[in-house]
């Protein structure tokens, strides 16, 4: 049996979360929906998915630019057993209650509040959390990307505290509602930044205090991590520890990747589709122990390392697989996620 999952949003995160279901053989994909005609929409047709309107009203815009609509969001969550919203961020809450009268399940991203849901996502911290729960948010790239390592340690070692500098990307690389910019934006200038309470949204005990500058860049996201652990360890423990991680990519300035340009070079050349790297990339020579205390880079491609989380998210909130991990490693099977 497979599940019916719909998909409202359609542009960077929603077209490759409707990919990674369409891969998967539990689930598959009953319609896309975009609220206005363009090559995205001509594209999710050519993939053979079903398209539908966001309201009425979007409709005739579809006939007049002869795209083929099915009808309605209202009338794609009839068939549906769960949808995932990737519109853009905020926009998300005015869907509840559509959701709710349809009875079905929803899964939104990072752009929404904790709030919306209740329940933050995250694979590998609390997947066991969300059997029962109607709704769930997975949250942003940045906080799925902490999440992952900070999980990982504290599970080994325990976090006494982390302290983040992240190093944004201003836009994603198809965006052009924000430009270049040719500077670098404190972002927010008020510190800290609202990524550690969004970590603290799964892992409630981790003291953990970030910043953010935003950057000239559209390609990564590179965060730089200090962090006490409570117990001690080698560079190498976190080496071999990160590398046991299903979704964390060891790399190594010897091997040239020095730099974001080149780590997405490297998904590119694995033949990823759209060149998406779903992994944390832990630069493995940037780990150290100083005085006691744990540093490194890593880099987060913001277009897709959210993506496996809502796959299994989907099996989280209909139950479809009790098993956290089982349904990591299904997940990345059916992608063609591999870490080592
Ligand atoms: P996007 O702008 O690329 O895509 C949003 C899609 O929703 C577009 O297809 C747009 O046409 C459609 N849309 C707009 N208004 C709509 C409405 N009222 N009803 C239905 N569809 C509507 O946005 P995105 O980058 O994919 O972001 C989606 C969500 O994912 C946001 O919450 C964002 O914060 C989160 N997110 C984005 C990134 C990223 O780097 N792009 C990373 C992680 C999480």
């Amino acid at each position: 049996m497979t599940v019916k999952v719909a998909i409202n949003g359609y542009g960077t995160i929603g077209k490759r979360v409707a990919d990674a279901v369409a891969e998967q053989d539990d689930m598959e994909i009953v319609g896309v929906v975009k609220t206005r005609p363009s090559f995205e929409a001509r594209m999710a047709l050519e993939k053979g998915f079903r398209l539908y309107a966001a309201t009425k009203e979007n409709i005739d815009d579809f006939k007049k630019s002869k795209i083929e609509v099915s009808g309605t969001l209202d009338d794609l969550l009839e068939n549906a057993d769960i949808v995932v919203d990737a519109t853009p961020g905020d926009t998300g809450e005015e869907y509840k209650k559509l959701y709710e009268k349809h009875g079905v399940r929803a899964i939104w991203q990072g752009g929404e509040d904790h709030e919306l849901t209740g329940f933050s996502f995250n694979s590998e911290a609390n997947y066991s959390d969300a059997p029962g729960r109607q709704f769930a948010r997975v949250v942003s790239c940045n906080t799925t990307g902490l999440v992952r390592v900070l999980y990982a340690l504290d599970s080994a070692y325990g976090v006494r505290k982390a302290r983040v500098t992240l190093m944004r990307r201003a836009a994603d690389p198809g965006d052009i509602k924000t430009g270049p910019i040719n500077a670098l934006i404190p972002d927010p200038i008020k510190l800290p930044s609202h990524h550690g309470p969004d970590v603290n949204s799964i892992l409630s005990d981790i003291d953990i205090t970030t910043m953010a500058v935003k950057t000239s860049t559209t390609l990564m996201h590179l965060h730089a991590l200090n962090i006490e652990l409570k117990k001690k360890c080698s560079e190498d423990d976190v080496i071999a520890l990160f590398g046991k991680r299903p979704r964390i990519r060891l790399v190594s300035s010897k091997d040239r990747i020095r730099s974001t340009a080149e780590a997405m070079e490297l998904a590119k050349d694995m033949g990823r589709p759209r060149g998406d790297m779903w992994e944390n990339v832990v630069w493995k020579d940037s780990i150290a122990i100083n005085k006691g205390e744990l540093y490194f880079f890593q880099a987060i491609h913001q277009e897709s390392d959210v993506v496996p989380e809502n796959v299994d998210a989907i099996r989280a909130l209909l139950e479809i697989e009790k098993d956290g991990m089982r349904s990591i490693k299904k997940t990345n099977k059916a992608i063609g996620l591999a870490t080592s």
